[in-house]
């Protein structure tokens, strides 16, 4: 399968929403709860401007390794988050996308719509390239032409994401959209 778009780890920090030129410092603090699970709180600050914003992750949901799939078909699924840890292989087979893990790579987290947002800008950059053929480039705007359906939840699509160390997980608007499925550890051996 062919890759239009890789996104550069670098881009994995986010814009300021609120003054659009400060980078928002991440702060992520692991809690215990009474009842054993784990809640992981993700501290958002603007480093130019007021804004900040908290968010509230339930850390046991899927720590193991395996890959998780979700079902986006409407537009109330791009409100889905998605946490990627640097292990997690993000993939969209449907637009021919994807995000591969580095060693350099930081975590990841957003909605799915932001996800979408990212890999627009990387395809418009691809297709700046002048070394294009006329025929790649026509699948590029192919491309560009089903995300932006997709941005606007008129393009169904699947959500993968595998993590061969665990840590990468989505927490759905609709559950019986999303499913798990674990590696097999002897298999990987
Ligand atoms: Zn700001």
């Amino acid at each position: 399968m062919s890759k239009y778009a890789s996104e550069p780890e670098e881009e994995f920090t986010f814009n300021c929403p609120s003054c659009q030129d400060g980078i928002l410092k991440i702060i992520k603090n692991l809690y215990d709860l009474p009842d054993k699970d784990k809640m992981l709180i993700i501290k958002f600050e603007c480093d130019n401007c007021n804004y900040h914003q908290n968010d509230i992750i339930p850390y046991t949901t899927r720590i193991e390794p395996g890959i998780l799939t979700l079902n986006i078909t409407t537009d109330e699924d791009l409100k889905s988050k998605v946490y990627r840890s640097p292990t997690g292989e993000l993939e969209i087979p449907e637009l021919e996308l994807a995000v591969e893990p580095g060693p350099s790579a930081k975590f990841y987290y957003t909605n799915i719509q932001g996800i979408l947002y990212r890999f627009e800008r990387a395809v418009l950059i691809h297709k700046n390239n002048k070394d294009l053929s006329d025929k790649e480039r026509q699948d590029v705007e192919k491309i560009l032409e089903n995300l932006r359906k997709a941005i606007n939840g008129n393009f169904p699509f699947t959500l993968i994401i595998k993590d061969h160390s665990g840590g990468s997980y989505i927490i759905p608007i609709d559950y019986s959209k999303l499913s798990f499925t674990k590696f097999d550890i002897s298999q990987n051996s």
